[in-house]
């Protein structure tokens, strides 16, 4: 019934990004499963309790995308998102808070690129968005955000 039930592939433009909520959550960085945004909070799940590495951050980005016929919301999990932004959910917050305009810069310069995004919805059937299950830019020349970001904030690459 529904019309993206099965994964559908689709050409879009991306046109905005909700950069108002934070662009990523804490999970628990085994089991992955969500935990509450404060400090310390350790899984109730699978009791992994090692306080120093209890939690990540993981990408959650709601993006505006329109394509030929419409425009769509689609939420944009981890795997989907480092593809646009080009770091971890964890590198792109700690970068956030010395830059604290990087969320909505990154936006900007996202705005107008060309995906090829694959779009499911979830089976469980109270998650009100599409999903971006993977996401393909088009553009030659395409830069994930934290690079663009890096070199408009001058922030020298690390050399490894
Ligand atoms: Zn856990």
């Amino acid at each position: 019934m529904e019309e993206y039930e099965k994964a559908t592939t689709v050409m879009c433009t991306v046109i905005g990004m909700d950069y108002a909520n934070s662009l990523s959550y804490r999970a628990c960085s085994l089991c992955e499963r969500t935990l509450p945004d404060t400090l310390n909070a350790l899984c109730k799940f699978c009791h992994n309790n090692t306080a120093s590495s209890s939690s990540k951050r993981l990408f959650r980005v709601l993006v505006s995308i329109a394509t030929d016929t419409k425009v769509l919301n689609v939420m944009c999990f981890d795997r989907a998102a480092r593809v646009l932004f080009g770091c971890s959910a964890d590198d792109f917050f700690h970068f956030s808070k010395l830059h604290p305009f990087a969320a909505s810069n990154a936006a900007k310069i996202l705005e107008g690129e060309m995906c090829r995004m694959t779009l499911s919805r979830p089976k469980n059937g109270n998650a009100q968005h599409l999903r971006a299950v993977s996401i393909v830019p088009l553009r030659s020349g395409f830069k994930p955000a934290i690079e663009s970001l890096k070199e408009f904030y001058g922030v020298k690459p690390a050399t490894s």
